[in-house]
């Protein structure tokens, strides 16, 4: 709203809503409420023991001040940090449809190499979306119809030709939790986010990461990619190179490249394929011990 990018008539506040409690589900996950802020979710003994690549993501993004602020259900829906998107003396499909992407010839070092249209190629910024993905989290929202839930991998979208849309999430519909399944191995996950400087920075790749491994081999394995497209990426292909493989260098960096193969990277942004393998391998060369 500040940069103009958002004109709206009318503001609800949804701070003093009653949605501020991570609470346990009966299968043993976690319900994080939307108005949870970052950092109590972060400082959340349960989170950092069962989830800490959840953990580590929410910590990696903003600063603490930011954090302390910050909340779940904002976290999500926060908009991609384009430069183009932000500039409002500039073409943007995202902001004006119809208007021209001036990112696909021109700033797009940071932004997408998979799932990108000729509309729009932004990445998503938030981290804690990611190791969300990972983790098959699920969007409780509420509107006028009742209540739905919405897997997190589903309520991101891709840009196509409606890049103004990010989500799946209706203009009724209010965000009140985020449900986190329990998964047995998420306790030995990890969240790895390279930016350009250490300090507060959007990553140019992340990797959310679960792994379990047993006599050398790959039982089990959640992988999510940030930084590379409109959503948090999930890497399904991935993972299915990894399952009943060895727990080895060789096999992590098929993996990544059985993931890979789908990038189309643009003029200036092909270094982030090469990044996101080693980011990957390095990941779960470390979970494995
Ligand atoms: C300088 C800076 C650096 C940052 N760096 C990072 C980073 O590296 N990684 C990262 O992940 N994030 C980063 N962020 C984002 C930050 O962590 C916040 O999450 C983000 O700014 C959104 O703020 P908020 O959570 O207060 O949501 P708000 O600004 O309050 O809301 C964002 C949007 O969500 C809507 N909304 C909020 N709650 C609900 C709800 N319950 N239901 C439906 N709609 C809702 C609002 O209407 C609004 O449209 C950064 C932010 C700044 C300013
Ligand atoms: S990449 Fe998307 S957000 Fe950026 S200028 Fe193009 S349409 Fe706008």
């Amino acid at each position: 709203m500040r940069l103009g990018v958002e004109t709206p008539d009318l503001l609800v506040d949804v701070t003093g809503l009653p949605y501020d409690r991570v609470d346990a589900l009966d299968d043993g996950g976690l319900r994080v409420g939307a108005g949870v802020q970052n950092s109590d979710l972060a400082a959340d003994r349960r989170v950092r023991t069962s989830y800490p690549a959840l953990a580590e993501a929410v910590l990696a993004g903003a600063s603490g001040q930011l954090r302390n602020l910050a909340t779940t259900g904002g976290n999500l829906l926060q908009r991609t940090r384009c430069a183009y998107f932000q500039d409002t003396t500039k073409p943007c499909n995202k902001r004006e449809p119809g208007s021209g992407c001036p990112a696909r010839e021109g700033e797009h070092r940071n932004l997408a190499v998979i799932g990108h249209s000729e509309r729009c190629v932004a990445t998503h910024p938030s981290d804690m979306a990611v190791a969300l993905a990972a983790f098959d989290a699920i969007v409780r929202v509420v509107g006028p119809a009742g209540e739905r839930g919405i897997p997190l991998v589903d309520f991101h979208r891709l840009p196509d030709d409606t890049p103004q849309f990010d989500t799946v999430l209706q203009r009724d519909e209010l965000i009140v939790a985020v449900d986190v399944p329990a998964l047995a191995f998420a306790g030995n996950s990890r969240y790895r986010k390279v930016r350009e400087r250490a300090s507060f920075s959007f990553a140019l790749v992340s990797v959310a990461v679960a792994l379990d491994v047993a006599d050398g081999q790959v039982r089990d394995v959640r992988i999510a990619f940030g930084g590379l497209a409109h959503k948090p990426w999930r890497a399904y292909a991935a993972e299915q190179a990894l399952r009943g493989s060895a727990a080895d260098e060789e096999s992590f960096g098929s993996a990544a490249d059985a993931e890979l193969a789908q990038a189309e990277p643009l003029r200036d942004n092909g270094y982030k394929v090469a990044l996101a393998r080693n980011t990957l391998v390095r990941t779960l060369v470390e979970l494995t011990g």
